[in-house]
C-alpha cells in the first residue's frame, strides 16, 4: 500500500513535504511513522441506475487520515482523475491544516472518480446517495463529517445528511457541514473559503506596506472558492483583471465583476465570452504582473515550468496543492514572493465547517456576521503567529505551517502512546 501511494505525484508531494517538515522537527521515528500514513482508507464500488436505462458502476474513496485529536474532518470531491492516491494526499493536508487552525478534527477527503458534468442532477443524487449509503457505518459526527469540495456542493451534503439521517432514523444535521442554511447549514458558509482567501491576502498586503484598494489580482477557477475570493476582493476595492476556469481565461484592465460574472457563467457554463473582457491564453495569464495570485482551481499548477516567471507579490493558494515542491524551492529562492500556504489561505472553510459542526450540535445558529467576523478572527490568529513562527525559527511560511500543524498532531500521538 505504501508504495501504491507513494507512486502517485500528489501524494508523493505531500509525503514529500511531510519529510522535510519531520526532518525540521526532528520527529523520532515512531511518531513518523504514525503520523505519516492513513489511519483508514476506504474503497467502495458505486453500481448506479443511470438515465438511459444502463447501470454503471462508479468508485469511490474516503481516506480517513488519523482519529486521534478528534473526528476527521474534509470534503468529498467529484472528478474525473479522483484516485486513492490524491484523496489520501488531500485527507494529509486536511490534517495539518485543522491542527494550525486549533480545530479539534483529523483530516479527511473523499472523492468519486466521475464527471458530474456529464451526469444529470438525478444521476449525481443516486450516485451520492449510493456512496453516502455504502459509507454510513464508518462515517459520524464523532468519527467523519464531510462537506463540499471540487465538483460538489451544498445539495450533495443535503443527500448525504438525508441517507443518513435515514438510516438512524434521526435528524443528524452534524453529520456534514457545507449543507443549505434551512437544514441547518452555517450561514457563511458558502463563501467562507473565497471570503478567507481575499482576507488573508489584505493581511499580506499590510505586511509588505502595500494598499489594498486598486491592489491587482488575478484569480485561476470561479468555482466556489475563486468566485467568493472576487467578490470579497470586489468589497475590499481590489481589482481583479484576470480570471480563467476550464471555458478559458480572461482580462480586463479595469477589474472584472463577481456579480456579473457569477450570472455568465450560470448561463453560459464558464467565464469564457464575458462581456467586459478580452480572451487570453490561461496559462499567460498566470504570469502577468499582480500584486496577488490566486490559485483556486487544482493541484499543481504553479511547477518548475512557470515559478521563475511569476510576476506576482503575493502568492495566495487558494487550491490544496497548487504548488510543486521544485516550484516550492525556486520560490523560496527568489525570495520576493509573499506565499500564503494552501493550508493557511484556505482554512476558513472548515474553520466555518468548524463553526457549523458546533452550532448543530448546541441546536443553535449564529448570524452571518458573527459567523464572518469570528473566522477573521481565527484567521488572523493563526497568521500572526505563522509570522510568529517563521521569524524565531528562519524558515518559510511553507515549512512553517506544516511543521506547526505537524508538530501539534505529533504531540498527540507522543502523549497517546502506541497500544502495547
Ligand atoms: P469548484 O468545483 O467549485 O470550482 C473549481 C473551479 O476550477 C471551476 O471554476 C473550474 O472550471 C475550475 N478549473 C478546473 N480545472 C481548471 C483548469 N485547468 N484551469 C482553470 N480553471 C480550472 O471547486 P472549489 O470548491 O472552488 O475548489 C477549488 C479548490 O479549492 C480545490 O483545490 C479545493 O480542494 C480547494 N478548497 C475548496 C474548499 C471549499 O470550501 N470549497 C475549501 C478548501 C479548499
Amino acid at each position: 500500500m505504501k508504495e501504491q501511494l507513494l507512486s502517485d505525484p500528489v501524494f508523493g508531494m505531500a509525503a514529500g513535504q511531510f519529510d522535510r517538515v519531520a526532518d525540521f522537527l526532528n520527529l523520532n521515528q515512531s511518531v513518523r511513522e504514525r503520523c505519516k500514513w492513513p489511519k483508514r482508507i476506504l474503497t467502495f464500488s458505486l453500481p448506479v441506475h443511470m438515465d438511459d436505462g444502463r447501470t454503471e458502476v462508479f468508485f469511490g474513496y474516503r481516506v480517513q487520515h488519523h482519529l486521534s485529536r478528534g473526528p476527521v474532518k474534509g470534503g468529498l470531491r467529484f472528478h474525473p482523475k479522483v484516485n486513492v492516491g490524491e484523496v489520501a494526499a488531500l485527507a494529509m493536508w486536511m490534517n495539518w491544516k485543522c491542527s494550525l487552525m486549533g480545530l479539534p478534527y483529523g483530516g479527511g477527503k473523499g472523492g468519486i472518480t466521475c464527471d458530474p458534468r456529464d451526469l444529470s442532477m438525478t444521476e449525481q443524487e443516486r450516485l451520492t446517495r449510493r456512496f453516502a449509503q455504502e459509507i454510513s457505518p464508518f462515517i459520524g459526527p464523532e468519527i467523519d463529517v464531510m462537506a463540499p469540495d471540487v465538483g460538489t456542493n451544498s445539495q450533495h451534503m443535503a443527500w448525504i445528511l438525508d441517507t443518513y439521517s435515514t438510516r438512524e432514523g434521526r435528524f443528524v444535521p452534524e453529520v456534514v457541514t457545507g449543507k443549505p442554511v434551512e437544514l441547518q447549514g452555517s450561514e457563511g458558509r458558502t463563501q467562507a473559503t473565497g471570503h478567507g482567501v481575499a482576507f488573508l491576502a489584505t493581511r499580506a498586503l499590510n505586511k509588505l506596506d502595500l494598499p489594498v484598494a486598486g491592489a491587482t489580482a488575478i484569480v485561476q477557477g470561479f468555482g466556489n472558492v475563486g468566485s467568493y475570493a472576487v467578490e470579497t476582493m470586489n468589497a475590499y476595492g481590489m481589482k481583479v483583471q484576470g480570471v480563467s476556469d476550464v471555458s478559458g481565461a480572461i482580462w480586463n484592465d479595469k477589474g472584472l465583476d463577481a456579480f456579473k460574472l457569477r450570472e455568465h457563467v450560470a448561463q453560459t457554463g464558464g467565464v469564457a465570452g464575458f462581456p467586459d473582457s478580452e480572451p487570453i491564453d490561461p496559462d499567460e495569464m498566470l504570469l502577468r504582473e499582480c500584486d496577488v495570485l490566486v490559485p483556486a482551481a487544482l493541484e499543481r499548477v504553479i511547477t518548475e515550468k512557470n515559478a521563475a516567471k511569476l510576476r506576482c507579490k503575493i502568492l495566495a493558494e487558494a487550491a490544496n496543492g497548487p504548488t510543486t515542491q521544485p516550484a516550492d524551492a525556486i520560490i523560496e529562492e527568489r525570495g520576493d514572493i509573499f506565499l500564503l500556504p494552501d493550508i493557511l489561505c484556505n482554512a476558513g472553510g472548515v474553520t466555518v465547517s468548524y463553526f457549523e459542526w458546533v452550532q448543530n450540535l448546541q441546536r443553535f445558529s449564529w448570524s452571518k456576521v458573527e459567523v464572518l467576523t469570528k473566522l477573521e478572527t481565527k484567521l488572523n490568529q493563526a497568521f500572526e503567529n505563522l509570522l510568529h513562527f517563521c521569524e524565531q525559527n528562519k524558515c518559510g511560511t511553507r515549512l512553517g505551517a506544516l511543521a506547526i500543524g505537524v508538530d501539534n498532531v505529533a504531540r498527540v500521538k507522543q502523549t497517546r502512546g502506541l497500544f502495547p
